[in-house]
C-alpha cells in the first residue's frame, strides 16, 4: 500500500510521522474522511473544500487546493483499491514544541487508504444509541484532529453494547460522536442546523438535498433527546455509516423498534446516487 507524508509517496510500511509534528502535541490541524466506491470518489469537491475551510479556520492558510487534489488523486491511483476510505490529514507544521504558532514552517499533509464496505447488515437492522452531554468546545464546525472528547463519547457507547452516543448541550440534541443525528417526527425530517455546534457532514448535506428533492419536509431546526426518544423514526449519517438508523435510544425502542420507512426511502435514494457513479 502506498501512503504519503510530507512531501512523498511512500509504501504504507515505511510510514513514519516526525514526532515534532503538531499534530503529535497538540493536535494542531484538520482532517477528511473520503470514500472511494467502485474506484470512484464520492463527493470529492465537497470534502477539498471542507478540509480548505478547516485549515482556514484554524489560520492555515497557505494550503493549496492543487496540492490536496494531487494528493488524495495520487493516492488512489497509486492504490488499487475500488472500495475503500481515504483519510488526509494537514497539521500546522513540524516545529520545536511551543504552544503558539511557528514562524516559517510549511503545513504537513499525510493521507492513506484502507479498504471499506458498506455496513449493510445495521443498516438494514438499525443500530442502539446511548445519549450523554456534549461538552466540547464552541468550534465543532472545524473538523479539527483533536478529537478526545468523540473518542471518550464513542467509548461510551462500545461499553454500553451500543454504536453511537448522541451528544446533547441542555438537552439540545447536536451530533453523535463521529456523525450527524436525524430524526423524523409527523413526516417532517428534523436535524441540527449547520451552526458551530456541529461539524455539517458531506452526508449529512447529501441527506438534506436527496429528501427535498423528494418533497419531504425538512427542517433544520434543533430538537430534544426527549423528542429523540419520541420520534417516529430515527438515524445517523456518515461517510462510512452513510445512513444507519437508529432503533433503540438508551434502552428504549425508537416507536416500535423498525427501521423507519422514510429511513429506507432516504436510504434507497443514497444508494441511487452510488449507482449513478458507477452507471451500468
Ligand atoms: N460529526 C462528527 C463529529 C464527525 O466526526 C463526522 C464524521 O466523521 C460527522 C459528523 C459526519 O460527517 P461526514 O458525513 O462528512 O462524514
Amino acid at each position: 500500500k502506498i501512503s504519503y507524508y510530507n512531501g512523498e509517496f511512500i509504501n504504507d510500511d515505511d510510514m513514519k510521522v516526525e514526532y515534532k509534528d503538531r499534530a503529535v502535541y497538540f493536535g494542531d490541524g484538520v482532517y477528511e474522511v473520503i470514500r472511494i466506491y467502485d474506484g470512484e470518489f464520492f463527493t470529492f469537491d465537497e470534502h477539498v473544500d471542507r478540509l480548505i475551510n478547516s485549515a482556514r479556520e484554524i489560520d492555515i492558510d497557505d494550503l493549496e487546493r492543487e496540492d490536496v487534489v494531487s494528493v488524495l488523486q495520487g493516492i488512489k491511483e497509486k492504490n488499487n483499491i475500488e472500495n475503500g476510505a481515504l483519510y488526509i490529514q494537514v497539521t500546522r507544521g513540524i516545529a520545536v514544541r511551543n504552544h503558539n504558532y511557528p514562524a516559517g514552517v510549511e503545513p504537513v499533509i499525510m493521507a492513506y487508504i484502507n479498504e471499506a464496505v458498506r455496513p449493510l447488515t445495521q443498516q438494514e437492522a438499525g443500530v442502539n444509541v446511548v445519549t450523554s452531554l456534549d461538552y466540547r468546545w464552541l468550534k465543532c464546525h472545524i473538523k479539527s484532529l483533536n478529537l478526545l472528547a468523540n473518542v471518550l463519547e464513542k467509548e461510551r457507547a462500545v461499553k454500553a453494547g451500543a454504536k453511537e452516543t448522541i451528544l446533547h448541550r441542555e438537552g439540545t440534541v447536536t451530533e453523535g460522536s463521529s456523525t450527524n443525528a436525524f430524526i423524523v417526527k409527523d413526516d417532517v425530517l428534523i436535524t441540527h442546523p449547520a451552526n458551530n455546534l456541529i461539524l455539517n457532514g458531506i452526508t449529512r448535506q447529501e441527506v438534506l438535498k436527496l429528501a427535498k428533492a423528494d418533497n419531504v419536509e425538512v427542517k433544520e431546526e434543533a430538537f430534544s433527546v426527549d423528542d429523540l426518544y419520541e420520534a417516529d423514526e430515527a438515524f445517523f449519517t456518515s461517510t462510512t455509516q452513510e445512513i444507519t438508523p437508529i432503533v433503540q435510544v438508551d434502552n428504549k425502542l425508537v416507536k416500535d423498534g423498525e427501521v423507519g420507512t422514510l429511513t429506507k426511502r432516504l436510504q434507497n435514494l443514497f444508494d441511487s446516487q452510488l449507482n449513478k457513479l458507477n452507471p451500468v
